[in-house]
């Protein structure tokens, strides 16, 4: 019967792929930020006063006017309602990993008449019963209920389904104390760390007040499987990835996958993911076939931090409800096939001030100062807190990912091309006094050599590369919200910061000049301070493959913490120095940190175990069942020949019955250990235990007829769409 259902998926793939439409749909209007209230939408519905005082709270992040709410609500649902809203919902990101969001009607009765409407307090909070999501024990001490407030620096958005639309108001998610129990609030506050830390050292260089903008383009990874054979994988529906499956005889070994010819079936769903994402505001732009067969690539052009982790999010909900509509599965998770690539996030960070941006090398020796002073501070901060950096992308699917040799190491170490790292060291053996001729930089006076871009990013196996004019931290996984690794980001840059700009400061050496200009004593306390940065520092620059099993012993040597798995990594979160930070930078409370700390480990250990009931139940009623019965069939063979008078081939047929038999014995013991893990929810063991599960499992799919392997294979699901 299964194996029926595995010919009738191939078959409907086939079928499906011929009628598709292959011709391009000719060019219509896109309607970009169409289902979006964006600024020019406001300036439409408000009036010129509130347009303006919402502007300012936008725009420098000034408290709300509480009397302008009742305005911004009745424009948001009027212009809601002129494109079909008939519900609102407060959106927001709690920690579960995913949005959530609880729907109400415009709909209310005044007097039994009905009519529509949405106060300004609907707008503002929101009092959603949160007692099911998670708080790492600090709801609970005080009461159920959470607050949601709305966030107006992330525009409110529509989403369309089938027969309706609902205006959805991105929102931050507290508790009655308002300690945060969701990843935008910590997001926002380490931005406000950085924003006011940048601030700071700007001042130190003369600069007087602007904006900063710290920026995200988050790189998307993902896989294409058809739908029919998702639902043949229990392992598929219930954890993500496939906890079984030999290797297809092609898989990747080619690289022809990489960049090939996308297949119409997929571009016409890249079609209708983009064109979804550009009614959402969202600049998606790149799109490519990755490495691994059936594997693909989203990137967006770069946001705003906040609004772009926001919009990250949605570039996920859409890309798994589009795939739907296709009759495909999109997976997120880190690894959902083994021995091919996994999928990741690669986290594009930058800082701006007054729309310049920092990480950009100049071309005059002021800006090179500027640049080369957020290098070090970036260079510091990681080098001080790797471990909170690799902590902020330690789950579970994660875990088999890091350190496969397809994607960086569990180590951190920051990339930064030859001749950056040439500049850098110049710069360490640079004595004030001395000039670049001698081989060394001279702050305040050199200029950099020009680094062209594509200079700086060959390298893809480093976790934390500078690429021309950003970090790329390559780490974070597919599934997960940007928010944590930007929240780590932020804070340890906005202490190096904080700490360049005090020695600054310290030193007597700020404001002693003209705006713009310098004195000598200013550049020769930052040379020495970066200098110093530099040689304390050094340690986590690595310019060499990061996939090299030396690199692992290098990085040992040099004293860089290597936490592959995420209990050891989540370990980071509570180290008292690493506690102080966060208390300090107005990001964290330590309360709020062992939150989350606490369900981070809940979150690992029942994905963990959830993953082992699930490959217990598939092997005991799928998996076995047929190596019995192909085991029965074996054993006939042999009784059948035995008893005959020719007796050929007696030897390989008593052969066979010894190796299913093995193998049926192998997978009964190993089963009988998971068991044992499970019961005593012991989620190492269950991971030794599966591996070995799964290397029994993935032998005898080797060996059972084709026509009786109950779950379709790799060949079929990365292969067949
Ligand atoms: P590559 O594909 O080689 O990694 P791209 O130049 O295509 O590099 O950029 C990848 C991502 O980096 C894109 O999302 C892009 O918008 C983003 N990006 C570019 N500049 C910045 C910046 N200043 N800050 C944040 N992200 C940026
Ligand atoms: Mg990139």
């Amino acid at each position: 019967m299964s194996n029926c259902a595995r010919m009738a998926a191939t078959k409907k793939v086939a079928a499906l792929k011929a009628e598709m439409p292959c011709a391009p749909e000719g060019v219509k209007e896109i309607g970009y930020a169409e289902d979006v209230f964006t600024r020019e939408t406001m300036r439409e519905y408000l009036s010129k006063d509130t347009w303006k005082k919402l502007m300012q709270t936008i725009d420098n992040g000034q408290p709300l006017d509480p009397s302008i709410a009742g305005e911004v609500a009745h424009a948001m649902r009027h212009w809601a309602m002129d494109r079909g809203a008939t519900h609102y919902t407060h959106w927001f990101l709690p920690l579960t990993g995913s949005t959530a969001e609880k729907h109400d009607s415009f709909l209310e009765l005044k007097d039994g008449e009905p009519v529509m409407a949405f106060s300004g307090k609907n707008l503002i909070v929101g009092e959603p019963d949160a007692s099911s999501f998670p708080s790492g024990g600090i709801r609970s001490t005080f009461e159920a209920r959470g607050y949601t407030a709305w966030d107006p620096t992330s525009p409110a958005f529509i989403k369309r389904h089938g027969n309706g639309a609902t205006l959805c108001i991105p929102t931050a998610f507290c508790a009655y104390t308002g300690e945060a129990l969701d990843k935008k609030t910590p997001l926002l506050r380490s931005m406000q760390a950085l924003s006011a830390a940048t601030k700071r050292l700007m001042h130190c260089f003369g600069k007087g007040d602007e904006k900063v903008t710290i920026t995200l383009g988050p790189e998307q990874e993902y896989f294409l499987i058809d739908k029919a054979f998702y639902l043949q994988r229990p392992d598929l529906v219930m954890t993500g990835r496939t906890l079984f499956g030999a290797p297809s005889a092609k898989h990747q070994q080619l690289e022809d996958h990489y960049f090939g010819t996308i297949k119409m079936r997929i571009l016409n769903f890249m079609n209708e993911v983009e064109k979804e994402l550009w009614r959402l505001g969202i600049p998606a732009k790149t799109r490519h076939n990755e490495v691994a067969p059936a594997q693909f690539e989203l990137a967006p052009m770069f946001e705003e931090l906040n609004l772009s982790c926001d919009h990250n999010m949605l570039v996920m909900e859409v890309l798994r409800q589009v795939a739907d509509r296709n009759g495909l599965v999109c997976l997120l998770h880190e690894k959902p096939f083994a021995g091919i690539n996994g999928s990741g996030k690669h986290n594009n960070w930058s800082v701006a001030y007054g729309g310049v941006n920092l990480l950009n090398p100049g071309s005059d020796p002021h800006q090179n100062a500027i640049f080369l002073t957020t290098l070090c501070a970036v260079i510091e901060a990681v080098d001080k807190h790797a471990d909170l950096i690799r902590a902020s992308v330690a789950t579970a699917g994660n875990d088999h990912r890091l350190g496969a040799n397809e994607a960086p190491p569990a180590v951190m170490s920051i990339y930064l091309g030859d001749q950056l790292a040439d500049v850098i060291s110049q710069l360490e053996k640079g004595a004030p006094k001395s000039s670049k001729h001698a081989g060394t930089m001279k702050i305040g006076v050199d200029t950099l050599p020009s680094l062209p871009k594509d200079a700086t990013d060959r390298n893809r196996t480093s976790p934390f590369a500078f690429t021309g004019n950003k970090f790329e931290f390559r780490a974070p996984g597919s599934s997960a919200s940007c928010s944590a690794p930007n929240v780590v980001l932020n804070t340890v840059v906005a202490e190096a910061m904080n700490r360049i700009a005090g020695e600054l400061e310290k030193a007597g050496v700020v404001g002693k000049a003209k705006p713009g200009e310098h004195t000598a004593s200013f550049h020769n306390a930052l040379q020495k301070i970066l200098q110093d940065i530099v040689k304390s520092h050094k340690r986590i620059i690595f310019n060499g493959d990061g996939y090299k099993a030396d690199w692992l012993a290098e990085a040992a040597k040099r004293g860089l913490p290597n936490t592959p798995t995420t209990p050891e990594a989540l370990k980071a979160y509570t180290r008292k120095e690493n506690v102080a930070v966060f208390e300090k930078a107005g990001v964290f409370s330590a309360r709020e940190l062992e939150s989350r700390y606490e369900i981070a480990m809940e979150d690992y250990t029942a994905k963990v175990l959830i993953e082992a009931n699930c490959a217990l139940d598939m092997v005991k009623t799928m998996v076995l069942p047929a190596v019995r019965q192909e085991y029965r069939e074996a054993i006939s063979a042999y009784n059948e020949t035995d008893a005959s008078n020719v007796k050929c081939a007696i030897d390989v047929l008593h052969d066979e019955v010894v190796r299913l038999a093995s193998g049926l014995t192998a997978t009964t013991d190993s089963v009988a250990r998971l068991e044992d893990a499970v019961r005593n929810a012991d989620p190492e063991a269950a991971i030794v235990e599966m591996s070995t599960l799964r290397k029994e499992v993935d032998a005898l799919e080797r060996q059972v007829a084709d026509e009786k392997w109950p779950l379709p294979k790799y060949r079929e699901m990365l292969f067949v769409y």
